[in-house]
């Protein structure tokens, strides 16, 4: 236990000086040039077997011989948006900023990578440090685990941890289950038929007919499923029609649908279709829909929250662990490694009580520091205690 607090005591600084240098160099999805090389050369010197996997992902092996597998995940990449802190490492690059904390996750793994590395010798296993591009959009996830980040050697479980402002630094939030919704994306283009207003028998009305389609898609969540399923199905954009006095021929309309239940989001899309195609032949129109499947939901294997539960006190720094009653709504690309093997997503807290703070994605947003020391000591205690060899290092 005192051997590993020294050593994350001795990285902490080295921690937070990686984190600003992301910050101030940020990368959008699959464009994590600088970060990439940044950390494949930082795990090289750590004289770990690294690999450049789809693009910009990076995958770091530390190899200590037989034993369990263990992944941790960070995401690096940033967001399109212009950083308005007036923090003295802002964003060096115009339009784009770290304002999710991918930073943050970035430098902890490689604080991580450094520590376990140090303390090879009381390690029976492996550890896979997985970087991962794109996690805002398109999905670095997905093209990784096909390229084969989780096997040669297969790892056995994966962890991840999210910073977020929503809890205080010291506290690690934990679902037991699920942890985040499914979000898929649909594109309708409704079809009518043009022609004179002063004739609408003459045509067929593709706004009437979207609207009708929109109301009818609310009901599905009133009428169409269980009381004790939701989903959320929020038509975003719509768009259709030249001017007042022409009936308008297509209206195309744009939505996000979200759910954390894994078989109601199987039998949305026909609910969906059912209702489109329904409502458009009732008008004598048309549609096209583009149903595309996103991020699957996130589930944390309910073992391993048992498993930790028991031993979580051990953890330096962290003052509570608190479990999250309800999953986010928000879609995270973790949830495809989970779909593989099983593994633990946790939010970091990471909320400076003292000062003011904005969430996620705001052009202000800022985490506190001494968080990271405690994902440092998370990802640490979690990766030794599932190398079961080894009780004594705590
Ligand atoms: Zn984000
Ligand atoms: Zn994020």
């Amino acid at each position: 236990m005192k051997q590993v607090v020294e050593q994350i005591e001795l990285i902490e600084e080295e921690v937070i000086e990686l984190r600003r240098e992301f910050h101030q160099y940020p990368e959008l999805g699959f464009e994590e040039e600088r970060t990439s090389r940044r950390v494949s050369d930082y795990l090289s010197n750590l004289n770990l077997e690294v690999e450049r996997l789809s693009g910009t992902g990076v995958v770091g092996l530390l190899d200590c011989g037989v034993g369990p597998t263990i992944g941790l995940r960070a995401d690096m990449d940033a967001l399109p948006i212009t950083e308005q802190t007036e923090v003295s490492y802002s964003s060096k690059i115009d339009g784009v900023m770290h304002a999710c904390g991918h930073d943050g996750h970035t430098a902890i793994l490689l604080g991580v990578a450094k520590v376990l590395t140090k303390l090879q010798d009381k390690i029976r296993g492996k550890i896979k440090f997985v970087f991962q591009p794109a996690e805002e959009g398109p999905g670095g996830a997905l093209p990784l685990i096909e390229a084969g980040a989780l096997i040669k050697p297969q790892v056995d479980n994966i962890f991840a941890l999210h910073i977020t402002n929503k809890l205080p630094t010291g506290v690690v939030g934990l679902q037991k289950k699920v942890v985040s919704a499914a979000a898929d994306e649909i594109d309708l283009i409704v079809k009518g038929k043009s022609g004179h207003a002063s004739t609408p028998q003459d045509g067929i009305d593709a706004i009437v007919t979207a609207s009708q389609v929109i109301n009818a898609l609310q009901t599905i969540n009133s009428r169409k499923i269980s009381p004790y399923q939701k989903a959320v199905i929020n038509l975003g954009t719509i768009k259709g029609g030249y001017r007042r006095n022409v009936i308008a021929d297509k209206v195309k309309v744009t939505g996000t649908i979200r759910t954390t239940d894994p078989e109601l989001r199987d039998s949305l899309p026909t609910m969906i279709e059912r209702i489109v195609s329904g409502v458009t032949a009732s008008q004598g129109g048309d549609y096209q829909l583009d149903y595309r499947k996103g991020y699957p939901v996130l589930i944390n294997s309910t073992k391993l929250v048992e498993d930790l539960e028991n031993t979580i006190s051990q953890i330096p720094y962290l003052e509570q662990l608190k479990f999250l009653e309800l999953p986010s709504m928000g879609a995270e690309d973790f949830a495809y490694y989970l779909q593989q093997v099983p593994g633990l997503f946790f939010r970091l807290g990471a909320a400076d009580i003292n000062s003011n703070y904005y969430p996620a994605h705001h052009p202000k947003f800022n985490f506190d520091e001494d968080a990271l020391k405690i994902g440092v000591a998370l990802f640490i205690y979690i990766t030794l205690q599932r190398i079961k060899d080894n009780p004594t290092v705590f």
